[in-house]
């Protein structure tokens, strides 16, 4: 080997452990940019060390990063808080698209494959494919391009069964013999494209996010693949990494909403349409004004936040940050509840809160307040609904049943800001509102909550 390969290789492990490092990072809000910059950093070096390779044509590459990086920094600039699982759709799926062509573009050159190497080429073509055209579904069904409705229909399991056997048959015969099957080479390109999309339409627009870090997951799996076509040692690692945490996040993911992947994946979850307001609890709801909720705060030792999707819409977040702030000020205690999957991607309100600059302390995951939330006094749900519904404990006929929640309901007063009564993700109603140790504070989250800042600083 020589001492350029091994000054390569040895960058490679450097570069590696930047990424390892980072991911652990990105697992605490408070050193989660840090981690995210180290694994960056770590990927430039990868990138740099990777272009001196010999007999590169630089050309192309230089064009390639220009018109890349000016659609990405245009997008990242230019993306909501709330249609992030959108751009990640669209990453993955680009991500997959890439070792597809790779795959293809090194079959090209050289057809004659090792087993093993035709075994690795098939992988990265179908896996990349299959992510590829199941993320623009994803990425369709999110921004409401294409019809979210989970598109069910009798037999799809077995049709996509048997699209799947073509899959594995093919490459099975692809491995056999590489140099002469470039036309199975096609149908395996051909295949994936349609496993994306058949493997993705049955499954319901409110479950995309599940799907999208599944994608996530197979995306790194089809990097993995690649490295080996190309005996790119980090590439190999990448993609390992990326696929080892993409199914890591899906499973924690079902297992904060109680459903198992298949269920996910199988059960055409949001086919039926799902009962609007009018059905599900009904009884007497208890309107409140700015000025009421302003009253019961004042007098509150503890209050607890739980935000959920509708602060994310309403980018409520920095008045709520300033409401906490009055709400110290005036000797309360103040907490942050979060739920695993309130909003629409993990971790979406920990990111929204961080950008509000939310002292990190403030912040308690649920399991941690569940148990004493006899001891809040409010709890002040903003935009939330799914995850502090009751039914989730009590109601064994819910499709949320099982599924952990924010228990407000044992709280002393329970303050719920949204703007109707309309339901949440799930599309049931939720007994809480009915409670009546509740008062509904309706309203944009944003707007009902500069207005309770008003009252307090009117009130100082
Ligand atoms: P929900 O979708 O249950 O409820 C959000 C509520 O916000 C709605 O009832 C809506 O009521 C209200 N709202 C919307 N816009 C505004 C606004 N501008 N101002 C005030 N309120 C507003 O959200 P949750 O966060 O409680 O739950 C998340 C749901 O998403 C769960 O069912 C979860 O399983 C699901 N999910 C989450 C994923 C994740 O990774 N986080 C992934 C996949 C699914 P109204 O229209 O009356 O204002």
């Amino acid at each position: 080997m020589s001492s350029m390969t091994l000054g390569i290789n040895f960058t490679y492990i450097i570069s590696a452990i930047m990424f390892i490092i980072g991911l652990k990072m990105l697992s605490s809000p408070a050193t989660a940019r840090r981690g995210n910059l180290l694994s960056a950093a770590g990927m430039l070096l990868a990138i740099v060390v990777c272009l001196m390779n010999a007999g590169l044509d630089y050309k192309w590459i230089l064009v390639g990063m220009a018109i890349g990086t000016v659609i990405g920094l245009i997008a990242a600039y230019k993306v909501e808080m709330t249609s992030m699982p959108e751009m990640v759709a669209l990453f993955n799926g680009f991500g997959g698209i890439s070792s597809l062509l790779l795959a293809w573009s090194e079959y090209h050159q050289h057809p004659e494959l090792s087993v093993f190497l035709a075994v690795v080429t098939f992988l990265s073509a179908f896996i990349g494919g299959v992510t590829f055209s199941g993320s623009m579904i994803a990425f369709g069904k999110l921004a409401e391009k294409i019809p979210s409705k989970a598109v069910v229909f009798t037999g799809q399991h077995i049709v996509n069964a048997l699209i799947l056997l073509v899959a594995v048959g093919s490459g099975i015969m692809f491995a056999m013999n590489s140099a002469d099957n470039y036309t199975l080479f096609l149908v395996v390109v051909g295949v994936s494209l349609i496993f994306g999309v058949t493997s993705v339409i049955p499954i319901g627009g409110a479950d995309m996010p599940v799907v999208i870090s599944l994608l996530n997951s197979y995306s790194g799996i089809a990097a993995c693949a690649a490295g080996f076509v190309v005996n790119n040692t980090l590439l190999i690692v990448a993609g390992a990494l990326v696929g080892a945490s993409g199914i890591i996040l899906t499973k924690i993911m079902c297992k904060a909403m109680n459903r198992s992947l298949s269920n996910v994946l199988f059960s055409g979850f949001g086919a039926k349409p799902q009962a609007k307001g009018a059905a599900g609890p009904q009884g007497e709801i208890r309107p409140a004004t700015a000025e009421d909720v302003y009253y019961i705060l004042e007098a509150a030792d503890t209050v607890a936040i739980v935000p959920g999707y509708g602060l994310a819409v309403a980018q409520a977040q920095h008045v709520v940050c300033e409401l906490g702030e009055l709400l110290e000020k005036n000797g309360t205690e103040v907490m942050y509840a979060i739920h695993p999957v309130a909003g629409r991607m993990p971790g979406h309100m920990n990111v929204l809160l961080a950008e509000a600059n939310v002292p990190y302390d403030q912040l308690v995951e649920m399991d941690d307040i569940n148990p004493k939330m006899e001891t809040v006094d409010v709890c002040v749900v903003i935009g939330a609904n799914d995850v502090v519904n009751p039914a989730a404990i009590d109601d064994e006929s819910s499709p949320i049943y099982g599924m952990p929640i924010i228990e407000t309901h044992r709280a002393k007063t329970v303050i719920v800001l949204k703007r109707s009564m309309n339901p949440g993700f799930a599309g049931i109603q939720n007994a809480l509102f009915f409670n009546e140790n509740t008062r509904m504070y309706f309203g944009d989250a944003k707007v009902a909550i500069q207005a309770l800042v008003a009252e307090f600083k009117s009130g100082d």
